[in-house]
């Protein structure tokens, strides 16, 4: 929780690993973006598929409407030496049990 402690701070994180030397279209892959001031929760747009993005453009998590800090759901999976529980999730990070 103290690496995620707000919704912006996860998005930071993200850009940084999923963008390392240049932020790129999800669409296109075109390198040629803008920051759009209203953007949310499209924050950027592309000027060669003219299309709005954001760093969960083209990933499995595309289509999600829960928070990025579902990372720490992942890193406490992928750490936990057992598995852990929906229930856990659903409380920790809070969000729903079928989202969890
Ligand atoms: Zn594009």
């Amino acid at each position: 929780m103290r690496i995620f402690p707000t919704e912006e701070s996860a998005i930071e994180w993200f850009e940084a690993i999923y963008w390392p030397e240049e932020r790129c279209c999800g669409h296109c892959g075109s390198t040629r973006t803008t920051k759009v001031k209203s953007g949310k929760p499209m924050p950027y747009h592309c000027s060669d598929c003219h299309k709005y993005f954001s760093v969960k453009t083209g990933t499995a998590m595309a289509d999600s409407k829960i928070s990025l800090r579902w990372a720490i759901g992942i890193y406490l999976c992928l750490t936990s030496l057992k598995s852990v529980s929906s229930m856990k999730l659903h409380r920790d990070l809070k969000i729903g049990q079928k989202a969890a």
